[in-house]
């Protein structure tokens, strides 16, 4: 249907809908009729593609395969425990899995847009995927257009259609009816397309299209967007292919040497499959979504929603938080503490002594419900409440001087008039930032000037946010109005100073991010003094060196000079939104990892591009909420900080399991491999080796990923994200603990041979299985004592150890699985030798600790939080010497060009 071409009374028929919206029980058959106004998801995988992804897995094909081989022999017991080890393994994959896909569905439902509409006369909001045609919806700028809409009525609206139209100027929309034609998308100037947006004015709209019968759901059959791996995802997908080479090579190295030394074949070809199995990291990409899954679900608990699953892994790597004061720093509650009103003030309007209450009443955006509610922006509340607490409340005021139009306030003028109908003539009324009202009075007020101006910085100085107010009388309706034709030759009536007081726990984790290697850096469009203020009092700016840079001394400097003092800059004072960009730009060519906040529709491009781009969820738009990685719940500045140390946890917990992993199968490769080289028999059977691999070594792998923060996670520097998993001495870890869980098993293996010689297989057994509880045990944590750290903080590890401790009991105890693994019951001096000769790894990895924590003690356990002035060093890039702040030519702005 063509419903450009139509009048607007014409759609509402054919949409079956009117002006007061639709009826809420035919919304709700529409519903059913139509489908969700949603896009078809080709990567939401249902719960038998999930168990078919388990079961295809290259693991589990290898397994099936040996238990093929098993079978042809005869090996029938084999057989059904590698069936068993199979669907237990594939139980425990999907369960995992399953639980990662609900939760990420949870946090998409959590982070959906919503839609204003109309529905049986009445405002309401509704998931934009409930939205059904002939749904009435209003649109504000900002939001997102929510489905395919034909408008009903405009204001000024201005829409960017660049994703769907490639156009990058915005278009302004008009409800009038097109004569018949055909007309490409862009110049159906009366439709709107669902996934634009409004960036100005306000509509009202009729939906005609939802879902996949969108203009974007024509295209999105076309191109289903393509799911992202996480930068740690991808490596380690690189490192499992190379990892499965070294495996098959393994595993075929060790059959041939066996065969030379004239082993049984059959069994060999089992445990040379078993050890290619070992050593194969399969799991290692589907645990790191796990983990960062189930980390994005525990983040909505401390209010941080992640909208981009990369996010959670990245978090952990910012090294300069870039964030908004109002509201964010702060707790957006104004006050007017200080009111000054110029005395020689004459407009004849605003009578003598009342001028400035008289412009506050006037000029405001605040209104008052029913109940006597102010509601609205906090500065716009604050002034009006004062207003009208001195007797000159909005209405009675707008009832004298009836408003007759108005420029609303932009972030980039820092200014908003209004005008009004008086017997005298139009009355224009303009409000905002002192500085930008000085640039338009009138010549005859320039003498005046200095002395406000010393008045205003003084205020300012004090953490006040300022606003000016002026005004002037105009013979009439200016024809067409603009910044240009009533905001000039303007009269300066007073100003009021509002305090907004910081939040309380902005000071702690402003603190927190200094002893974490973490900038906190603060942008607004408020006076410089008034930020310095606040940041001095939040401990943002601590030092001379500390910079405060205005938005007019940012677009002095060009980008070498800029990126040459970034990194000392804490406050960005008087910006537009648009030079947001322009600092996640700088820092970045700095190598910093930036996250910025930012809430209107200006800020998203520089949401995009930081590394993390955070929006608000109470106050920020549909459309930066869409282009950030993450959601504020609860627009706070200190969980910002959270997320991060979630983030750092999170990421630490996945490199700890790589080393628990990779550190085990090395012990049972070195194992397998070296015992025959010391003229011993192959000391493990293949259901041994994978039942260790699979069972014993998964489930406390598992529960790595519940380790709770390091108690110093946030008293170091930040992950480097470009640093290697292997850095850190992962590949030295591998290597000798590798090597030493081989030794302590041949060992074993040696000594019971040549002793007693009857339990000789079980204690082997044994001893590799206990030997990777202990590790398990201790690498929890990197440097601090397992001890220290304590069993009780993990508990699904306490639950993990004490499960697989007892089916190991069950193995060595129980006849039916004697029989199964052709173990024997150990005498109580034999147990009591192997979880002794099992312990020696335990205690190996504590020394190591040890002797690194004595040889390092700044670096590791709890360091005290470094000198506050210093900036943080960023984590050297791979192939860059590190940076050394202390080194490089501070560059001190000098003071005339901080003050206007
Ligand atoms: P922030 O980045 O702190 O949110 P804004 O961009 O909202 O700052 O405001 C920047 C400046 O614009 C303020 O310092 C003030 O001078 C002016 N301003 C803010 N709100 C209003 C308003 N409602 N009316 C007029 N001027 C305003
Ligand atoms: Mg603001």
């Amino acid at each position: 249907m063509d419903y450009h071409i139509v009048p607007v009374e014409e759609a509402a028929r054919l949409l079956g809908t009117t002006p007061a919206g639709l009826a809420t029980p035919t919304a709700r058959q529409r519903l059913i009729e139509h489908g969700p106004n949603q896009l078809a998801d080709a990567h939401r995988k249902t719960i038998g593609q999930l168990v078919l992804h388990q079961l295809l897995d290259v693991m589990i094909l290898v397994l099936l395969a040996a238990a093929g081989v098993s079978g042809l022999m005869g090996e029938w017991k084999s057989v059904y425990v590698i069936l068993a080890i199979v669907v237990v393994n594939a139980v425990i994959g999907f369960l995992q899995e399953y639980r990662a896909e609900k939760a990420m569905e949870a946090l998409q439902k959590m982070a959906a847009s919503q839609a204003q509409v109309l529905r049986d006369g009445q405002a309401a909001k509704v998931a934009a995927a409930d939205l059904v045609p002939g749904d009435m919806v209003l649109l504000e700028a900002g939001n997102i257009i929510p489905a395919d809409l034909r408008f009903i009525e405009t204001h000024a609206l201005k829409v960017d259609e660049s994703s769907l139209t490639g156009e990058s100027t915005n278009v302004e929309k008009d409800p009038a009816p097109l004569p018949a034609g055909d007309y490409p998308l862009g110049d159906r100037l009366n439709l709107g397309f669902k996934g634009t947006f409004v960036t100005n004015g306000r509509a009202t709209a009729y939906v005609v299209g939802t879902g996949m019968h969108t203009e974007l759901g024509r295209i999105a059959t076309l191109i289903q967007t393509a799911e992202t791996s996480t930068p740690l995802q991808k490596r380690l997908a690189t490192l499992g292919k190379r990892l499965a080479v070294a495996a098959l090579v393994v595993g075929a190295l060790f059959f041939a040497v066996g065969w030379l030394r004239g082993e049984p074949l059959r069994e060999l070809l089992l445990v040379s499959i078993s050890l290619a199995i070992a050593a194969l990291p399969e799991a290692l990409p589907a645990l790191v979504t796990i983990s960062l899954a189930l980390g994005a679900k525990r983040l909505v608990d401390s209010h941080a929603l992640i909208r981009k699953l990369p996010a959670v892994e990245t978090l952990g790597s910012v090294t300069y938080i870039c964030t908004d004061k109002t509201g964010t720093l702060t707790l957006n509650k104004m006050t007017v503490e200080e009111v000054f009103e110029v005395p020689d003030f004459r407009l004849p309007v605003l009578e003598d002594g009342h001028g400035l209450l008289t412009a506050m009443a006037l000029n405001t955006d605040a209104t008052q419900d029913d109940q006597g509610q102010w509601l609205g922006d906090s500065t716009e509340v604050a002034l009006a409440r004062y207003a009208a607490e001195q007797e000159h409340s909005r209405a009675a005021l707008e009832a004298r001087f009836p408003r007759l139009a108005e420029l609303p306030f932009d972030s980039e003028r820092k200014c908003m008039s209004t005008l009004h109908q008086t017997p005298q003539g139009v009355l224009v009324v303009t409000k905002g930032a002192v500085g930008s009202l000085f640039a338009q009075l009138d010549t005859s007020q320039q003498a005046g000037i200095p002395d406000l101006k010393r008045r205003v910085d003084a205020l300012a100085g004090q953490g006040h946010r300022v606003l000016g107010y002026a005004a002037r009388l105009l013979p009439e309706l200016p024809a067409e109005i603009t910044s240009a034709t009533i905001e000039t030759g303007l009269v300066f009536v007073g100003f009021a100073g509002l305090l907004d007081p910081p939040r309380p726990e902005a000071r702690q984790a402003v603190a927190e991010c200094k002893a974490a290697g973490i900038t906190a850096v603060m942008i607004t469009g408020d006076h410089q003094l008034t930020a310095r203020a606040v940041a001095e009092s939040l401990g943002i700016i601590t030092s001379g060196e500390d910079l405060v840079l205005t938005g007019k001394e940012l677009t002095q400097l060009d980008e070498p000079a800029f990126a040459e003092l970034v990194e000392q800059v804490r406050v960005y004072a008087r910006v537009d939104p648009a030079q947001k960009l322009r600092i996640v730009s700088a820092l970045q060519s700095r190598h910093q990892f930036v996250a910025m906040t930012g809430d209107g529709v200006n800020d998203a491009p520089a949401l995009k591009n930081a590394d993390i781009g955070i929006a608000m969820g109470i106050n920020g738009t549909e459309v930066s909420k869409e282009a950030a990685h993450m959601i504020l719940l609860d627009d706070d500045f200190a969980t910002i900080v959270e997320a991060v140390r979630h983030g750092r946890r999170i990421y630490g917990n996945i490199l700890k399991f790589i080393r628990y992993i990779m550190a085990g199968s090395a012990g049972e490769i070195c194992t397998l491999f070296f015992a025959p080289l010391f003229g011993l028999p192959i000391p493990l059977l293949a259901i041994h080796i994978l039942w260790i691999n699979l069972i014993t070594d998964g489930l406390p792998g598992l529960a790595l990923a519940y380790e709770p923060s390091e108690p110093n996670s946030m008293k170091r520097p930040p992950i480097d994200p470009k640093q290697t998993i292997f850095a850190d001495g992962l590949g030295w870890f591998i290597v000798w603990v590798g090597l030493l869980v081989g030794g302590v098993t041949i060992g074993m293996q040696a000594w019971a041979i040549h002793g007693a010689g009857t339990h000789w297989q079980t204690m082997t057994f044994s001893v590799l299985c206990f030997s990777q509880l202990g590790l398990a045990f201790t690498v929890r944590s990197r440097h601090e004592s397992a001890f220290r750290i304590g069993l009780f903080a993990n508990k699904p590890m306490l639950g993990a150890l004490t499960l697989t401790f007892g089916l190991q009991l069950l193995i060595i105890y129980v006849p039916f699985f004697n029989d199964l693994f052709r173990t024997e019951p150990l005498t109580w001096p034999e147990l009591g030798l192997t979880l002794a000769v099992s312990s020696v790894v335990f205690w190996a990895v504590e020394a190591h600790k040890l002797v690194s924590r004595l040889r390092e003690p700044a670096s590791v356990s709890s360091a005290p939080v470094p000198p506050a002035p210093t900036p943080a060093t960023p984590p050297a890039r791979a192939g860059e010497p590190a940076q050394q702040p202390t080194n490089r030519p501070t560059k001190p702005i000098s003071e005339p060009l901080l003050q206007p």
